[in-house]
């Protein structure tokens, strides 16, 4: 690895917050993306017309906390609908909550969640102006297995309704359950990433790019260059929309 390239992944790890704050944050605020965690759109939505003009956040996180679907809301502590800005540049979708989210309701708020807020920050993005943060799985799976197929597909309705609902110009799967549930794939995410793929949701089309999961670059350092490639794909697409 060359000395450019080390520095490079120094900063997209440890630098992240000057770099940012330096940089892209300033012209996020240009095009007006707005921080106003009241700015949420809707009223409440009604159970007979989940998908309908009247959902709203706040009835989706309802939804998701009083969801008795699949057997994993026998053993959670809390469920995690997932949190972030109303009007987001990019949706985040990780897996599934883990035993921090589990007890918080929060997503990514262990170790891992802390490396994925290093690495929307390396790029100007972050969960309190420009991103929401949500998993295909809103409850903790026992001792973090993967989710079973019948989970992901009851959990699936609420994610699409999110979707929906955000409307975010971009969406970031961080890891491979992410990345395979949302293309319907069985191909490992070392092939999923490093290109953009359109995801179709009803009538919506966003452009989606894999990565790897944040702790999986914990586990593995090799893994951090080809995330840190990924995650400059975005931001130039980014730019790139922000222009027209
Ligand atoms: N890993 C995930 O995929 N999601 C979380 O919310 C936390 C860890």
């Amino acid at each position: 690895m060359t000395a450019d390239e080390k520095t490079n992944i120094a900063r997209f790890l440890d630098l992240a917050a000057a770099y940012a704050g330096n940089g892209y944050l300033s012209r996020e605020r240009k095009y007006g993306f707005s921080d106003d965690p009241e700015s949420e759109p809707g009223i409440t939505g009604t159970i007979n017309d989940p998908m309908g003009d009247n959902d709203s956040l706040a009835k989706i996180a309802e939804d998701i906390k009083a969801c008795t679907l699949c057997r994993l809301c026998e053993t959670r502590t809390n469920a995690v609908p997932g949190e972030g800005a109303a009007n987001p540049v990019v949706m985040v979708i990780g897996e599934g909550p883990g035993a921090d989210e589990d007890a918080s309701g929060r997503p990514f708020v262990g170790r891992a969640g802390q490396l994925l807020d290093k690495m929307l920050t390396s790029i100007g993005l972050s969960r309190e102006s420009n991103c929401f943060i949500a998993n295909v799985i809103k409850c903790r799976p026992p001792a973090n297995r993967d989710p079973l197929p019948d989970e992901t597909a009851f959990c699936g309705s609420f994610l699409e309704r999110q979707i929906r609902l955000l409307k975010p110009r971009f969406i970031l799967c961080a890891g491979r359950i992410s990345a395979q549930t949302l293309l319907n794939t069985t191909e490992p995410v070392g092939k999923i990433r490093g290109k953009f793929t359109k995801l179709e949701t009803g009538d919506i089309e966003t452009p989606l790019i894999a990565t790897y999961h944040p702790a999986a670059l914990i586990r593995n350092e090799d893994l951090k260059r080809p995330a840190w490639e990924d995650l400059k794909m975005l931001r130039t697409a980014i730019d790139k929309e922000l222009e027209n």
